[in-house]
């Protein structure tokens, strides 16, 4: 769809809007400034022609483009506070002001992602002081991947969804050329929150691969969702990954793809109920980027579940999980600039 595409990744990150929790709160917040430090340092560090990596902080979403997606009221309850201590619960997470800017560059953060695959530069990118460049076909959001989160409400630390509201955003702003979005969506539990807010939308389709031991809530319906036993391991989920994805991808023609790269599937992760090595889910990670790079697609990658099982962001076990929150975006970036287009 683009004519001139740069190599590059442009990635946002969201870790300068902290929140602070009380001890013995069981999300691990420092994952995501770690994770960028790491990518800064990695990516950022290598010149000639080795990956291209840009990195800004993530905006704040617009009241317009999270009604796109949630219910108004519901917005505004949560802008002011006024949430109930059992929806408080229920997402996991204390209200504070500084909650709410969180969540709000969650969702901006990703927005942000979507438009520098989507924007060309010249005409359509409303945004002031948009950069008039051609788009990457890959960018990343070093957050995100908030799928457990409803029109009306939320749980299991997500508040708003952050790629539901690109999805919609991008429907409404490039209409000529974003007509069916896929949302792949690899955390080992289910989308469900996603799958129901596009459960009536058949521009947006919604796909998921998750452990079947393992549901965050009630089960709803993606449009293909596969069921990976508990305890399987790499061989197994990778098989059926394949089998599913590139043809489903064939089937439903995206001009938009958007990732959730959650973690959680991995071996050391604390709530994940699956086996697979960090080898592995690097291997689904190119088999995703392979997929839409051969067929051209522009893809957006989030975050997603990642749970150490020690707290503390020094331990061995938190390691594990920020090695491979970070696999996602450098084998991004090294597939992008392997790539001959
Ligand atoms: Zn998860």
């Amino acid at each position: 769809m683009h004519s001139r595409l740069r190599p590059e990744l442009p990635l946002f990150y969201n870790d300068v809007y902290r929140v602070d929790l009380p001890d013995g709160h069981r999300f691990p917040m420092e994952k995501y400034r770690l994770v960028r430090e790491g990518l800064q340092g990695e990516l950022l560090g290598r010149v000639n022609g080795i990956p291209a990596v840009s990195f800004a902080v993530s905006p704040t979403a617009s009241l317009d483009d999270l009604c796109t997606t949630h219910d108004k009221g519901y917005v505004e309850r949560y802008f002011e506070g006024r949430f109930t201590n059992r929806e408080n619960r229920t997402v996991g997470f204390p209200w504070s002001e500084a909650s709410v800017k969180r969540s709000l560059s969650s969702v901006g953060g990703t927005v942000a992602a979507m438009h520098a695959v989507c924007a060309d530069g010249e005409l359509r990118d409303r945004r002031p002081g948009a950069r008039r460049t051609p788009p990457s076909l890959f960018s990343g959001h070093i957050a995100g991947g908030t799928h457990h989160a409803f029109s009306d409400r939320g749980e299991g630390f997500c508040v708003f969804s952050d790629i539901a509201v690109a999805a919609n955003v991008a429907l409404r702003d490039y209409p000529e050329t974003i007509r069916q979005i896929l949302i792949v969506d690899c955390d080992v539990h289910q989308g469900n929150g996603n799958a129901v807010l596009f459960k009536s939308k058949p521009e947006v389709s919604t796909f998921s691969i998750h452990c079947k031991a393992n549901y965050f809530s009630e089960k709803e319906d993606s449009d293909v969702d596969i069921e990976v036993e508990e305890g399987a391991g790499d061989e197994e989920y990778l098989s059926l990954l394949s089998e599913r994805l590139p043809s489903l991808v064939d089937h439903v023609r995206p001009d938009l793809i958007f990732y959730q790269g959650g973690v959680d599937p991995l071996e050391h992760d604390r709530l994940g109920r699956l086996s697979l090595t960090r080898e592995g889910l690097r291997l689904r990670n190119r088999l995703v980027y392979d997929t839409a790079l051969a067929r051209g697609i522009p893809t957006v990658l989030t975050m997603g579940g990642g749970y150490p099982k020690d707290l503390d962001p020094a331990s061995e076990d938190f390691g594990h999980i920020v090695r491979s929150h970070r696999d996602v975006y450098e084998d991004a970036a090294a597939c992008i600039n392997t790539s001959a287009f």
